[in-house]
Order: C-alpha cells, then structure tokens, then sequence
C-alpha cells in the first residue's frame, strides 16, 4: 500500500509552511480549487514571478492585453476626429465615441498584432474597454440610436464589446461599472463580455451590512448578474495617504471575499501600492493569495506561521503587534481609511504608546537579525521611522527634537532600497517630505 504523504515542509517558493500534498506550487493537481477564476494583487510582493507562481495570483501588468483606461494605447494620444464623442453637439477630446467603425477597426489590428485571435493554447487574453475616466457620455446620432443618454454611456460601449467578442470569441471583454458606466445593461450580454464593479461603496470595515453603500454595491452586482456571469470586483487593500504605516486589512478583506464568493463573483482585483512598498506587504501579499483560495483561512495562525518561517528573531514580535492591530479592527469595527491621515488611523486602530514601543523593541532585536531577515527589516524599520514622524508631526508640542532628527536620518535610508521612492499614491515623495520637516 502507498504511504500516505504527511510531511510538513517549508516551501522553498512562498517560505510558508505548507503540506506537500497541498502546495499549489509542487502539487498543481491538488491544489485547492479557487472560487475565483481572476485573483489579482496590484503589490510589490505579487510583482515577484516566484509568488505569482505559488499562489496561483495574477498581475495586471502580465495577465492583461489591455487594463484599465489605457485605450489611447490603440486610438493614439489625438485619435481620428471619428473617435471622439459629440458632448452638447460638440466634438470633445476628452471623451470616445463607442460607436465609431474607426475605433473598432483599431481595436481589431491591435488585438490581432498583439495577441492574435486566442486560438493558441494560453493566448486568449482578456481586454479592458472602458470610457476615459471622467463621466462624459457621447450623444451622437449612432450612440443615441443605441440607448445612449448624457450620463450613460453603457448601451455603445456595450455594443462595442458585443461585436469585438463575437469577432474574437476566445478573448474576453471587461468594461467597468464607473462614473457612466454604472448602469447594467438591457440586454444579457455574450460569455465572453464582463464588468469590473468597484467596491469603493462598500464601508472598509469587518460589518458592514447594516450600512447603505453595502445595499448600493450589492445591488449594483446583482443588476450586473443578470447580464452577465462575468463580473470582476475592484477592491482597495492599502491607505493610498500611507503606504508605510500598517494598515491591517486582513480581516476586513476576509469578509469581502465571502460576500463576493456569495453573489458568484468570479474574480478580485486587489489594488494596492503597485510597484511601491507598502508595511508588511510581504506577509499580506501571501495570506492574501492563500486567503482567495480559502476564504475561511484562519488568519491569526497564518500570519504566525508567515512571522515563524521568514524573520526567524523578530517573528513572535512582528506577528504579535500586527494581529493586535487585526483583534482591534474586528472587536471595534472600526472604518479602516483608504486616504486616512495619522490622526484618522490613530482613531480607526494604531495606539500611538503600542506603536512606539513596538518600534523601540524592533529596533534592538533587529540587531541580531541576518540575511534576508535583517534586509527585509531594513525595509521595515526605514517605513515605520516615518510612522513615528507622523506622529511626532500630529502632536507638534510633544515634539522631540533629538528623536526627530534621528527618525528623519532613518527614513533616509529609503533611498537604498529599491522601491521606496514614495509613501502614497500621488504627490507623495519621501525626499519632498524629509525636505519640508527639515525646515519645520
Ligand atoms: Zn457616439
């Protein structure tokens, strides 16, 4: 009789501790089976092939033809005058016309050029076609003719998506359910058409049923399901003020993917830092991945674990203060801001004396750390200084000046570390920041 495989093993590609019969990475047949066909992470961590691969997550820079609001990439940055949508009666640069022939000719050399037509095995691909990113809605004669208004763009754009899917019926097609494409549309649209909807309604919180941007996003999904099966949801995994301070989301996304796995979503798209460090992302990323696979993943004995295997002398420590900040995001319910200021994350979760102790203890037993450890620390330590420096900058009065000085010299090692350049998503560089409290 074949011995059953029990053997516990550090996976060489995650550094989690997983069951070799359940590995995604070395045991593809037994791997388990994810509710979700897209599983996207937008984080530095997910950027590294070797995580992609173990957890079977994907980037929108690799799985992609076109993503986002990138269709200038194929009508050109000052396309033809037959591509642009009539606002008030007036040609506009601002906005596309959905209807034009011109437009879909370019779409089908673009896709052909790049992608063929998906016939080959792992050549389909799936393509964003969504309006510039403002609420302008053509209202020429043919997209009138469609089901046009001045604030729903949804019946060209759709028509636009019907003849590219049926044109290419091995590639998919995803529009997005934003500013004037919000409405579903009439009509139940082919399989190979989707919508990207945005959870922006959704309070970021661990309850958050009782709550009208709970019923509004629920609804929205729902008016979608009924046109299509392919529905994608947009989510937010970062405090896009503050990329350097912890932001302890776990928990909160945990709920979130249930109820996507419950209105039959098929896919999640985590925006978080993109290229940029973000706290504690290594760990997240990688419970994050586990977690779309297993939607009831115990969190608090995953992060332990993660903690254990991969910074072996500040683990207990780091897992510690982290799940502290998890417990309190639950037991509080707290909102947890997506563009949140010290003060504001001050009063979702982070107790300021906690953090400052936490960081003063990291820092003497990150001495004794080493190799990719004691690197991963410095990334750390680095961010967290300026954790510290918000705060020091929220209470003016209790200002130290010696801590000041020496926090600001430590946030200077950002500029040894790759990825560090920002800590936010826009006018956000840590130069400008170090120069403007030097002069304080
Ligand atoms: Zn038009």
């Amino acid at each position: 009789m074949k011995k059953k495989t029990t053997l516990k093993a550090v996976c060489d590609i995650c550094l989690c501790v997983i069951s070799l019969t359940s590995c995604y990475a070395q045991n593809k047949e037994t791997a388990p089976v994810s509710p979700f066909e897209f599983r996207g992470i937008y984080s530095p961590t997910n950027a590294l092939d070797s995580i992609r691969d173990h957890f079977g997550t994907h980037h929108v820079d690799y799985d992609w033809g076109l993503w986002g609001h990138n269709l200038h990439k194929v009508v050109g940055e000052n396309p033809d005058e037959s591509i642009l949508a009539t606002i008030d009666g007036k040609k506009d640069k601002d906005q596309y016309c959905f209807s034009s022939s011109k437009m879909y000719d370019q779409l089908v050399e673009y896709i052909i050029d790049n992608f063929g037509d998906g016939e080959l095995p792992g050549s389909s691909t799936r393509i964003s076609i969504m309006p510039r990113d403002n609420k302008k809605s053509c209202t020429c004669k043919q997209c009138v003719a469609a089901g046009n208004t001045s604030t729903n763009a949804t019946p060209a754009v759709t028509k636009m998506m019907r003849k590219l899917a049926k044109r290419f019926p091995k590639h998919q097609f995803f529009t997005s359910a934003y500013h004037s494409t919000r409405m579903a549309p009439k009509e139940k649209l082919p399989s190979n058409v989707g919508v990207i909807i945005s959870a922006i309604d959704l309070p970021m919180r661990v309850t958050f049923t009782e709550n009208k941007g709970y019923r509004t996003f629920v609804s929205m999904v729902r008016e979608w399901k009924e046109k299509t099966d392919l529905i994608y949801i947009w989510d937010y995994s970062r405090n896009y003020s503050d990329y350097l301070s912890p932001f302890p989301c776990l928990k909160v996304m945990q709920h979130r993917f249930q109820l996507y796995d419950r209105l039959g979503v098929k896919g999640i798209f985590l925006n978080g830092s993109g290229d940029d460090y973000a706290a504690f992302d290594d760990m997240q990323t990688c419970i994050f991945g586990k977690m779309m696979y297993d939607l009831a993943l115990n969190i608090d004995a995953e992060v332990q674990k993660y903690y254990k295997i991969n910074y072996p002398e500040t683990g207990e420590l780091l897992a510690d203060y982290y799940l502290k900040l998890e417990r309190r995001v639950d037991e509080t319910n707290h909102i947890i801001p997506l563009y949140g200021s010290m003060e504001e994350v001050v009063e979702s979760y982070l107790n300021v004396k906690e953090f400052s102790e936490f960081r003063t203890q990291m820092e003497n037993v990150a001495e004794k750390a080493t190799g990719p450890e004691k690197e991963k620390l410095h990334y750390l330590l680095t961010a967290l200084s300026f954790t510290q420096l918000q705060i020091l900058v929220m209470n003016p009065s209790d200002s130290n000046q010696q801590l000041k000085t020496k926090l600001i010299e430590q946030l200077k090692e950002h500029k040894k570390l790759k990825g560090m350049k920002n800590y936010g998503e826009t006018d956000a560089d840590i130069d400008a920041y170090i120069k403007k409290l030097e002069k304080q």
